[in-house]
């Protein structure tokens, strides 16, 4: 059984962004890129099935610039067993990108897709959900803990009162929310191997999808400065001053 897992290229969530001064987007020239941390958690739970017996290949891909094959190398790096970059210079929109997963399913026929339940620079959450409307499969968003048995999975997911189980029948898609696992350390030696590893490279005219980003960015402004706070001297005056002042209580 295949299982693909999306790795999208991102900003390190270590860097902070600042806002180009035309206000177009971030600035991201010479910052360092790293793998979505929701879809490293993608891969770990991808290569702890294969552990377990129940899946026999992880297939890694990356939509975007040239530069995603790093990105494909540590997730081949974490086990996957290889990867497909989908090639493509302009900005790929969550419509665009599930288009092109769409169409790798189709080649790759797997019966498991996993996704990150966002991406960290757009925070859209809205790749997986447009993939599983596409192909017509089941969805279940927010893993928290994945049980794969014989022709189904079931998945529990963080809800806002507590925790919800479903099952799903295969082929599905699964995203993935932070404690659904801790990934791995990348090992030198598994570096080293994974740069063997086959990656193939389409483009986006290869899989017949058109790309055109469908929605605009009109403006990107810095988020307003909080103003400083004050200490007040007793229990009387905060509370005074959230009633009047803030007027909250
Ligand atoms: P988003 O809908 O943009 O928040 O992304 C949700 C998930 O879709 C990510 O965690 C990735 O698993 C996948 N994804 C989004 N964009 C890409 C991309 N360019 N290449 C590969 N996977 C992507």
């Amino acid at each position: 059984m295949k299982v693909l897992v999306p790795v999208k290229r991102v900003v390190d969530y270590n860097v902070k962004v600042r806002v180009k001064t035309d206000g177009t987007g971030v600035d991201i020239a010479n910052v360092k890129m790293s793998m979505n941390p929701f879809d490293e958690i993608a891969v770990e739970e991808a290569m702890r099935l294969k552990e377990a017996g129940k899946v026999t290949e992880v297939i890694a891909i990356s939509c975007g610039v040239t530069q995603c094959q790093e990105t494909l190398r540590t997730a081949m790096a974490i086990g996957a067993d290889r990867g497909i970059l989908v090639e493509a210079d302009v900005d790929l929109q969550p419509l665009a990108v599930a288009k092109l997963l769409k169409a790798i399913a189709d080649k790759e026929q797997p019966q498991l897709i996993i996704l990150g339940k966002q991406a960290i620079d757009d925070d859209c959450n809205q790749t997986g959900q447009m993939l599983a409307a596409l192909l017509g499969w089941p969805q279940a968003t927010f893993a928290s803990k994945v049980v794969l048995e014989d022709g189904k999975v079931s998945v529990t997911r963080e809800v806002d009162g507590g925790l919800e189980t479903i099952a799903l029948t295969l082929p599905a898609i699964i995203t993935t929310d932070l404690r659904l696992n801790e990934p791995r350390y990348v090992t030198l030696p598994n570096i080293m191997k994974a740069k063997k590893k086959t990656l193939d490279v389409f483009k986006p005219a290869d899989l017949g999808v058109d790309v055109t980003p469908r929605l605009k960015t009109l403006k990107v402004v810095e988020p307003a400065k909080r103003s400083a706070g004050i200490k007040v001297p007793d229990v009387a005056t905060l509370v005074a001053k959230l009633r009047n002042e803030a007027k909250v209580i």
